[in-house]
């Protein structure tokens, strides 16, 4: 299945995507696509439904991020070798983990360049999203815990990032970093989640291309792993890193973002997102 929010910022809609690719609404059905919507008994309820007797959405409505009432958005440093290289850095012995202190955004919502930053950049990942409260989960049980899946760009701002101490939240976190979607597809429809390919293009100029089978760590020792350190729910999403091209990692100069960009995104089954990039604006003067 493919599971969408749509409508406008703040008031999305449940639906699913039918076998003509059109959108069902579920909200008569669900309240959202959230935690409990995502379970196994969840799921199987949504399974169960025939579609063609959903009502049809007309035309062609926004898309919210595939998920709402997201607990945490764990994310993965450095989990494709190409990737640690063009960074610098050695790879990882365990997966390095940080978290996205901001709210996940649409596929194709424009994503705003931060007040005072200069070094904004991209990172494609598959985002895994969790279905079941996982904790001490084995490796070889942790797909069972898996909902499903959908891409996301980790924007990242590398100056807040690396240049202004600690770790690396505060370049991750700001306002529309977190593009999730279009539309969630359930694990079962996406089978082996490391036979993926992964690519991003910049204004059609392709930057990423890679493939989820070179990740450091798999989807199943990712989601063991964090399990053994907090309690994972539902609907609770995991970025699973990002391969090599972002722009950050260009010879012999880096490329930024820049009011105006286009950046197109996209995995093997999960879609494709298209972001513009636009200037902040100083609202806080409205009406002054
Ligand atoms: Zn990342």
């Amino acid at each position: 299945m493919k599971l969408v929010r749509y409508g406008e910022p703040g008031e999305e809609k449940p639906g699913l995507i039918d076998e003509n690719g059109n959108i069902r609404d579920l909200s008569n059905v669900v309240p959202d696509i959230e935690g409990h919507t995502l379970s196994p008994e969840g799921q199987e309820a949504l399974r169960s439904l025939d579609a063609a007797v959903l009502p049809q959405v007309s035309g062609s409505p926004r898309l919210g991020p595939c998920v709402v009432n997201i607990g945490r958005i764990v994310c993965i440093g450095l989990n494709y070798s190409d990737h640690a290289k063009e960074s610098g850095m050695a790879e990882p012995e365990e997966p390095v983990i940080f978290v996205k202190a901001c709210a996940a955004t649409g596929a194709n919502d424009d994503v705003t360049i931060p007040l005072g930053a200069t070094k904004t950049d991209w990172e494609v990942e598959l985002a895994v999203i969790i279905g079941r409260r996982a904790q001490h989960v084995r490796e070889a049980d942790a797909l069972e815990y898996v909902a499903g899946y959908a891409v996301a760009n980790d924007v990242s701002e590398r100056a807040f990032q690396h240049e202004r101490g600690g770790q690396w939240t505060k370049g991750k976190s700001c306002e529309g970093f977190a593009p999730l979607g279009p539309w969630l597809v359930t694990a079962d429809e996406v089978g082996d989640p490391q036979a993926l390919r992964i690519w991003l293009e910049v204004n059609g100029k392709r930057f990423q291309d890679g493939s989820t089978a070179d990740q450091i760590f798999g989807v199943a020792h990712v989601v063991s792993y964090l399990s053994r350190f907090m309690v994972l729910h539902p609907g609770d999403v995991i970025m699973t890193g990002t391969p090599a091209g972002v722009g950050a990692g260009i010879k012999p100069d880096p490329v930024w973002l820049k009011p105006g960009d286009k950046v197109r995104v996209g995995i093997d089954k999960l879609g494709e997102q298209n972001q513009r990039f636009v200037a902040f604006e100083d609202n806080s003067k409205a009406g002054a």
